[in-house]
């Protein structure tokens, strides 16, 4: 690629120019610097031909007080300010409403009214996206390349920071960065934010994919048993024609309260694979998904198209990081952050210079910056 000869020709500004399209999208999405991960690397599903992605599993506490792969956050958006906001409260899930803790400006500014700030819970997930990305210097308004301030596993101080730009975006933008030299690399870590509208058409595809064993062969579910005791409540071959497969979705979608050990669970599914004695379902983290969407904002739709049922690539391993990140990307976002975009006196500012500044530090010390741990 270096060897093109019209390498001359190039457009010497492409870098700064997507940077600028870059420091826009930071204006109108949240004011922060988009360098950082964040802000960079945001997933949004194409409206045209499939993303491939990746999934990658966390461990997260969920609102219903139990874990998940996923990280489930609240999300205000102000018209005021044209901007989203991370709550800064805790939820808790109590009779089947959400029961927030902690100072949060815009849930303040709800509390007295307002009307033009929303509240939306919305899971995030982490995910390798399988593509190809140009490494392009990043740069801040003035054009001043960015660097690393520190060294981390990834980078040392002086370090140039760069932007992953997908390769396709790029060149639809100027087709000229084809000759631009920029190095190309396969995969970006990315998080993905959906409300619970894309959670559903997510997790309907674990239906599909629980019919798969990992082996390639067919899984069947026989045997339903209780998760406290074991003793077997749906034994499809005894009663055919009590559990069909009608039944069994009714009994096994919600949990099952048993009569012999008073457990109230969801059943245990026990799995026959057709190829195989070691029956493994697949999983969403086990397959490489096609993924896009139709229409935009909150009537957009989410289609999950084909699974690839494989191991990891090769390329991608060492992006994913080693601990769960979520949870320090999608840390509410500050009192004082909140205030000047919403344009109103920081409720708390009170009580936050008496104490928030030695619990906020420690906070801040105990863990490292997200975006020294990752790749980039
Ligand atoms: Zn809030
Ligand atoms: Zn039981
Ligand atoms: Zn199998």
């Amino acid at each position: 690629m270096s060897e093109d000869p019209g390498r001359a020709d190039l457009d010497r500004n492409f870098g700064r120019r997507m940077n600028k399209k870059l420091a826009d999208n930071k204006s109108r999405s949240g004011g922060k610097p988009m360098i950082g991960f964040r802000f960079n690397a945001h997933f949004k599903p194409p409206t045209g031909e499939s993303a491939l992605i990746r999934l990658i599993p966390g461990n997260y506490p969920t609102f219903e007080g139990g874990r998940a792969p996923y990280f489930e956050y609240v999300e205000h958006y102000s018209d005021r300010c044209k901007r989203t906001f991370i709550c800064n409260r805790h939820y808790k899930l109590v009779d089947d409403k959400l029961k927030g803790v902690g100072n949060c400006v815009s849930c303040y500014e709800r509390d007295n009214g307002a009307k033009d700030v929303s509240f939306r819970p919305l899971y995030g997930l982490l995910l390798i996206h399988l593509d190809f990305f140009y490494l392009i210097p990043a740069a801040d308004k003035d054009g001043k390349a960015l660097i690393y301030q520190q060294d981390s596993k990834w980078h040392k101080t002086g370090d140039p920071i760069m932007n992953r730009v997908l390769c396709s975006d790029a060149e639809e933008d100027d087709p000229k960065v084809r000759r631009a030299g920029y190095e190309k690399v396969f995969g970006k870590l990315e998080h993905w934010s959906m409300g619970s509208q894309h959670m559903v058409a997510l997790t309907a595809k674990t239906a599909d994919l629980e019919k798969e064993c990992t082996c390639g062969g067919k899984i069947d579910i026989p045997l339903w048993t209780c998760a406290g005791c074991d003793h077997d409540v749906i034994d499809v071959q005894s009663d055919p024609e009590l559990w069909t497969p009608k039944k069994v979705r009714e009994v096994t979608g919600g949990p099952h309260e048993c009569k012999k050990c008073d457990t109230n669970d969801f059943l245990n599914p026990n799995y026959d694979c057709s190829d195989c004695n070691d029956p493994d379902p697949l999983r969403l983290w086990d397959v490489d998904l096609e993924v896009r969407r139709e229409g935009e904002g909150t009537k957009s739709m989410l289609i999950i198209g084909r699974h690839h049922a494989q191991k990891i690539d090769e390329r991608v391993k060492d992006l994913i990081p080693t601990r769960d990140i979520l949870h320090r990307v999608f840390v509410g976002d500050s009192h004082q952050y909140q205030s000047k975009n919403l344009r109103v006196k920081n409720p708390f500012a009170e009580e936050e210079t008496r104490r928030h500044v030695q619990e906020y530090d420690r906070e801040q010390r105990e863990e490292p910056a997200v975006d020294d741990e990752l790749p980039y």
